[in-house]
């Protein structure tokens, strides 16, 4: 199961031989993959693509190998879930007709709630409709959901003609000029009464052809979610997923393979039984839930520090070409990027290259923890325009400063020599790199 994921990558992150701890991972992700009955070929192209991109990229500079292998394999496992943009959720047209389908104590009833709470909030005119015939409360549960959200809900509590009735409601529904039309419909039931069920689910998608059929599914339902998608799909075709009950385990991967077995996206995720528990689903967010949360999100964040530091670097490299000016902005982003991959001397050890520290006498550098929160806090309390152009700081300046950000009038100025200093540095430096190329080039 894909639940088994999160131990792959603490063993992974804890191993002592790269190599085969790579291999091993792509073994497990593949095992996983295949028992939660994710098509085998999309298992492989999967694989292929994480090896790829192994082969041809490097990790940024400060990032282990082993941690930048595992956000290859975040990336690469987000894009099955639709990658980096969350689903559109809104109606593509006025009026739209919902219809959520699938098995019995799945979450239809709660999720038809939530999503009629949703739209509403957001501005939209909703209807209800009850159209499950078999349970016999099923009637009365929406209603009271309907009585709470202030949404109204059409129903024929007696009579047991699902499809007539779901037919009925959305044509009062249409007449009242009604945005959004949800319906809610009844789960399978004994065995042999699943046959007859997805004939009546057939039967209500040809007659009020709704514009969008959303498949409930349970995040605990496991193995079975391929199967049972898929024959929800051929009654009628599944245009997006909703899982719920994610708040109860730290499951789902069966979403996966719901996704493989009807190709439909995954639209929400219920996080509660409340009416607000209702999230837009976030591709990025559920596979770092089935990765593991914390492991993920801080490689995550170390190597986005890497990327703004890497950034800052070309322009230091711009400044010290002389074609860009130092500015305390800079300097500014170059803390709060080191800030973000760690403690700040095992970062400085670990970067070669250009940067404002190593232009620094080695006792200039030991600029504390302390001092850097300092810094950071009065430069918080400047205006963009003071960052830029820190000449224009005068005396008055300094205490709207100092008073914002909770310091003393020195320590601003202490901040400004500073940047000073390292702007006379690396003039220095500049001066000593023209001669030295003057002298190149006469050889
Ligand atoms: P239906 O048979 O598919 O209509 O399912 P219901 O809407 O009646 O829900 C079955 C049970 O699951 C109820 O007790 C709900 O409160 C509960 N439920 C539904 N969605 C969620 C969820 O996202 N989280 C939790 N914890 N419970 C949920
Ligand atoms: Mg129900």
């Amino acid at each position: 199961m894909l639940d088994n994921l999160k131990d792959a990558v603490r063993k992974f992150l804890g191993s002592s031989s790269y190599d085969k701890a790579v291999n091993d991972f792509i073994k497990e992700l593949q095992i996983s993959l295949i028992k939660s009955d994710v098509n085998v070929k999309l298992v492989s192209n999967l694989t292929q693509k994480i090896k790829e991109r192994l082969e041809k990229e490097k990790p940024p500079t400060a990032i282990e190998r082993r941690e930048w292998f595992i956000s290859i394999v975040y990336d690469e496992l987000s894009k099955l879930f639709g990658g980096d943009v969350n689903p559109d959720v809104m109606p593509k047209k006025i009026p739209y007709v919902i219809m959520l389908v699938g098995v019995q104590g799945s979450g239809k009833t709660t999720t038809a709630g939530k999503l009629a709470y949703f739209y509403k909030k957001k501005g939209y005119k909703v209807g209800l409709v009850a159209a499950d015939v078999y349970r016999p409360a099923a009637y009365d549960q929406l209603v009271q959901i309907g009585e709470q959200i202030k949404v109204p809900v059409y129903g024929e509590p007696g009579n047991i003609d699902a499809v007539g009735i779901a037919k009925r409601g959305v044509e009062k529904f249409l007449n009242e000029k009604t945005d959004i039309i949800i319906v809610d419909t009844a789960g399978r039931h004994g065995y042999g009464e699943e046959a007859k069920l997805l004939e009546e689910m057939k039967n209500m998608y040809d007659e009020i052809k709704p514009d969008e059929v959303m498949l409930v599914i349970d995040a605990s339902i496991g193995q079975k979610a391929y199967d049972l998608a898929y024959r929800f799909h051929q009654a009628s075709p599944i245009g997006s997923i909703i899982i719920t009950k994610m708040d109860g385990t730290a499951k789902g991967g069966g979403a996966l393979s719901a996704v493989a077995a009807t190709g439909a996206i995954i639209k929400f995720i219920g996080t509660g039984e409340k009416i607000d528990e209702l999230e837009v689903f976030n591709p990025k967010r559920f596979v770092s839930r089935i990765l593991g949360m914390g492991d993920i999100e801080s490689i995550v964040e170390k190597i986005k520090g890497v990327e703004e530091y890497e950034r800052i670097q070309k322009k230091m490299e711009d400044i010290m070409a002389g074609k860009a000016k130092l500015t305390l902005r800079d300097i500014y982003n170059q803390l709060i990027a080191l800030r973000k991959m760690g403690p700040l001397n095992k970062i400085l050890q670990m970067i070669p290259g250009i940067n404002i520290f190593s232009q620094i006498p080695e006792e200039q550098l030991k600029l504390g923890e302390e001092k850097i929160k300092k810094f950071l806090a009065i430069m918080n309390s400047m205006t963009y325009k003071e960052l830029d152009n820190p000449s224009i700081i005068d005396k008055s300046r300094i205490r709207r400063i100092a008073k914002g950000s909770g310091s003393t009038p020195e320590e601003v100025k202490e901040l400004l020599k500073q940047y000073q200093m390292t702007n006379n540095l690396l003039k220095m430096v500049k001066r000593k790199k023209g001669l030295a190329k003057l002298f190149e080039d006469r050889t």
